[in-house]
């Protein structure tokens, strides 16, 4: 028997500011309250969405979605989701579009090249376009695929791309400050730069860091992006954050290019043994001194050299 999606309900338990998110992202699709249990209803096509009013013990509410659709719904606030339905197991959770600018990091786990953060916007002309090139998940596309496709989609879109190269990086790092703290101001203000142009865009991020600590990172910052859809894997829930994913892996292969071509060699990606190998090469024949524009030196791949 082939369950019926329509009886598919999802529900997610909200804090206060996923409950707020929630209402903002619903809010044209709002409906009247059916009781005084319910503190907001919404239908759109294909999922309705109601948040109840009873606060539990955690201080937060119940929300649930339901229809052929509430699965990609509910994924949007990156709670653990409850299903009950005819199905046994969770649908798949593919994105679903709103308009919105999503930020993605390139490069923190490779021990040569710069950090580049990039935030993207995404409204239904790029979603349109993300779609016709297969730019669904940059970690699917190898950099031949990013070479060839990136340039064919920069000029249509709007983005931000930060890059902090090796010298600043080991010069912040010594500091005292640590990787997300970086990666951490570099998020926030790409994105800023981009919802600035677009009111109605809301703010998601590939999440490196708990909401709080995300927060905490940026207290003495003049400007912080608030509301912002967390999600681990981000890029395979919302487009802009996919979209902001391969554009900063584009800059990052070029200027990773740029630095094999100063030095007439070709830099290796990650942080694993044959990084160790090239690194004792490339120190043998430029100096140590040189590392520091090169590669970031907080790494054990560093200490190895020694
Ligand atoms: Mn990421």
């Amino acid at each position: 028997m082939i369950p019926k999606t329509d009886s598919l309900t999802a529900t997610i338990r909200v804090d206060e500011a996923k409950q707020k998110q929630l209402i903002n992202l619903y809010q044209e699709d709002e409906v009247e309250k059916p009781s005084a249990y319910v503190l907001f209803m919404a239908k759109r096509k294909g999922c309705s969405i109601t948040l109840y009013e009873k606060v539990d013990k955690d201080g937060k509410r119940k929300a649930v979605f339901q229809g052929p659709d509430c699965g990609k719904e509910a994924a949007i606030f990156g709670e653990e989701i409850q299903y009950a339905s005819p199905l046994k197991r969770p649908p798949m959770v593919p994105y679903r579009f709103f308009e919105q600018v999503g930020s993605d990091e390139v490069g923190t786990g490779d021990f040569f090249g710069p950090i580049v953060v990039c935030a993207a916007y995404c409204d239904r002309k790029m979603y349109a376009l993300i779609q016709e090139y297969g730019i669904d998940d940059s970690k699917k596309l190898d950099d031949e695929a990013i070479k060839r496709i990136i340039p064919k989609i920069l000029p249509y879109a709007d983005y931000s791309c930060l890059t902090l190269d090796n010298a600043k990086y080991n010069d912040v790092q010594e500091k005292g400050m640590n990787m997300n703290q970086i990666k951490a101001k570099l998020h926030n203000r790409a994105l800023l730069n981009i919802s600035k142009r677009h009111e109605n865009a809301k703010a998601c991020q590939d999440q490196f860091a708990e909401e709080k600590l995300y927060y905490s990172y940026l207290k003495d910052e003049p400007e912080v992006q608030r509301d912002i859809f967390f999600l681990t894997k981000g890029e395979s829930h919302f487009p802009s954050v996919a979209l902001a994913s391969c554009i900063a892996r584009y800059h990052f292969l070029e200027k990773m290019e740029e630095m094999g071509k100063e030095y007439k060699t070709s830099f290796p990606l990650g942080a694993g043994e044959a990084v160790d190998a090239f690194a004792q090469r490339f120190v043998k024949k430029h100096g140590a001194e040189q590392m520091k524009k090169v590669a970031k030196l907080n790494f054990k791949n560093a200490a190895r050299l020694q």
